[in-house]
């Protein structure tokens, strides 16, 4: 993998971790550019409009869209459904139900900046 070359959407109602999943993102060395999304449609909007989206990370409970219902569309549409996505999660119970409707990864918050860059290189890889 070459050095800062990832576009990746980060979706998070939280903004004070969208700021702090950024800047681990950014630290990476892997990250060339974070976009910020505060809710599931807010994020289906960047995905529509860009091309170049490497990976997302989502959050599952946000207001307006949550994370389920970001992947129930993702997976649906022909464009989209290859994204890979890691599902940020605080809650276990959330993980089956976000596995079956297509997460490819999953992190554990607080995000730990070594388990983060474990996804993005499975991420990368996929
Ligand atoms: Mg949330």
């Amino acid at each position: 993998m070459d050095n800062a070359e990832l576009v990746v959407l980060a979706v998070d109602d939280d903004l004070i971790n969208l700021k702090l999943l950024k800047s681990m993102l950014l630290k990476t060395g892997y990250v060339k550019e974070v976009i910020e999304a505060k809710n599931g449609s807010d994020a289906i909007g960047h995905l529509k409009a860009r091309d170049d989206i490497d990976f997302m990370l989502l959050d599952i409970i946000m207001p307006v869209m949550n994370g389920i219902e970001v992947l129930k569309v993702v997976r649906a549409d022909e464009s989209l459904k290859q994204m890979p996505i890691i599902v940020l999660t605080t809650d276990e119970t959330k993980k089956s139900e976000a596995l079956n409707f297509g997460a490819n990864g999953f992190l554990t918050k607080p995000i730990r900046q070594d388990e983060l860059i474990k996804q993005i290189k499975l991420m990368t890889s996929l």
